[in-house]
């Protein structure tokens, strides 16, 4: 296929056929097509989108582009995957949670970039535990524990690597067929059977709005369907942090108050919806009584403490995980009521402080992160906390500061919208 006419059947509004797509891309991947003409391409595909049919046939060329894990003897395998929020911890919960009710759940998930944390990152801040497993030991795992998540050590959808990196670089990232077939080639390349997409919305979100939420929940649906997965989407508001705890340590300790029923009450009810939805989607249904039972009863706590200690990591030392040492305290200029809390900026701050990434491979440190004291909607009088920031002797201090400032608003009432805005089952 000659490139040029690729780019003008997209440009003039026409459709591709699977096997070209397959050609013109496996052209690309050999360098035989140059990034500026894929990126032509790209644009051409933001102005005149893709067809159900083509965006399903990217997505199979993207997940067939490298390694694809093969999870067919493991029972129940689901998966789970969140457009990125702050806060969002729910993969911790999840994962001993899903194990427990029956469902397997064997992951390579990415360390976090930007403004939200990955769960790789969260997970080494527990002593010991090993984010590196062979492909025996991964599987092995998932069928003894239930539960096993790892970085990504292999080459999974790399068309889709570099495509995004090229989509970055050219103003073509805000495409619904793109970004519905970016997320959904990881996924197929994971290998599970079931999934639920956490659809995060909100200003600290890649989605702002509910109806865009929606668009590119369906179209992962139909990509899943297309498949043959079974997709359920949850649209979870991202206005606000989810839970209290921003930052790899406290987020763990979070994680873990949730798995003994002492969760916050978002937390505890995003991850019980997406439990519910997800073993639905398997085929295993669970009530929202039984889940809230496997967390109060002790029982995903103790699958907690067998996942951690069996990737080599110290279940007991999980409750002591060491925080930094330095605290500030935002307080209230006035009374009031907690009327904005811009997740986007609070997430940039525990960047600052050195909790993130700006840049691949950069170290982070752990224990620096922010604790919100007073959520959105609680009533405040002048001086009181309103969020405790832990730092290591003032380093990013003052950039989280700025950030911090402008994050937090005092009005004189909210609406404190639902946190779980719509669920969408296949
Ligand atoms: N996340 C992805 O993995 N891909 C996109 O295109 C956008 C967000």
């Amino acid at each position: 296929m000659n490139p040029v006419d690729f780019i003008l059947t997209k440009r003039q509004g026409g459709t591709h056929a699977a096997a070209e797509l397959d050609a013109v891309m496996a052209a690309y991947m050999r360098d035989d097509i140059p990034d500026y003409q894929m990126a032509s391409w790209l644009m051409a595909v933001c102005f005149r989108g893709m067809t159900d049919q083509e965006t399903a046939d990217l997505t199979r060329t993207m997940a067939a582009s490298g390694d694809m894990l093969d999870l067919s003897g493991l029972p129940h395998t689901v998966d789970k995957h969140s457009t990125g929020g702050v806060g969002d911890k729910t993969s911790l919960v999840l994962g001993p949670l899903l194990a427990e009710a029956g469902a397997t759940v064997a992951k390579m998930s990415g360390r976090g970039l930007g403004h939200t944390g990955g769960t790789v990152d969260k997970l080494e801040s527990i002593p010991g535990f090993r984010t590196e497993l062979s492909d025996r030991e991964f599987l092995e795992q998932a069928a003894s524990v239930g539960v096993v998540i790892v970085g990504q050590s292999r080459d999974l959808a790399p068309l889709d690597g570099r495509l995004y990196a090229l989509r970055d670089a050219t103003g073509t990232v805000e495409s619904l067929p793109l970004i519905a077939s970016s997320i959904m080639s990881k996924k197929l390349a994971g290998g599970a059977r079931s999934l639920v997409l956490d659809v995060k919305v909100g200003s600290g979100a890649f989605m702002k709005d509910l109806d865009s939420a929606r668009e590119l929940a369906r179209a992962m649906i139909r990509i899943g369907r297309h498949a043959g997965l079974s997709v359920r989407a949850v649209l979870s508001a991202m206005d606000r942090p989810l839970g209290r705890e921003i930052g790899n340590s406290g987020e763990v300790l979070e994680a873990a108050d949730c798995l003994r029923g002492r969760g916050p009450a978002d937390l505890q009810e995003l991850c019980v919806i997406l439990a519910e939805q997800l073993l639905a989607a398997a085929g295993i249904p669970k009530s929202r009584e039984q889940l809230l039972t496997m967390l109060h009863d002790g029982s995903a706590w103790s699958r907690f403490e067998s996942w951690i200690a069996a990737q080599g990591g110290d279940p007991s030392a999980v409750s002591g995980l060491p925080l930094a040492p330095d605290v500030f305290e935002l307080k209230a200029d006035r009374d009031g009521v907690v009327s904005g809390l811009d997740a986007l900026a609070i997430g940039r701050a525990v960047g600052a402080l050195g909790g993130g990434r700006q840049f691949k491979g950069q170290e982070i440190d752990h224990g620096v992160g922010i604790r919100i004291e007073a959520g959105l909607g609680s009533t405040v009088r002048k001086g009181d906390t309103l969020l405790l920031v832990r730092h290591r002797g003032g380093h990013g201090l003052e950039r989280a500061r700025e950030l911090l400032a402008a994050a937090v608003r005092i009005g004189a009432s909210v609406d404190v919208g639902p946190l779980v805005q719509d669920v969408i089952a296949d």
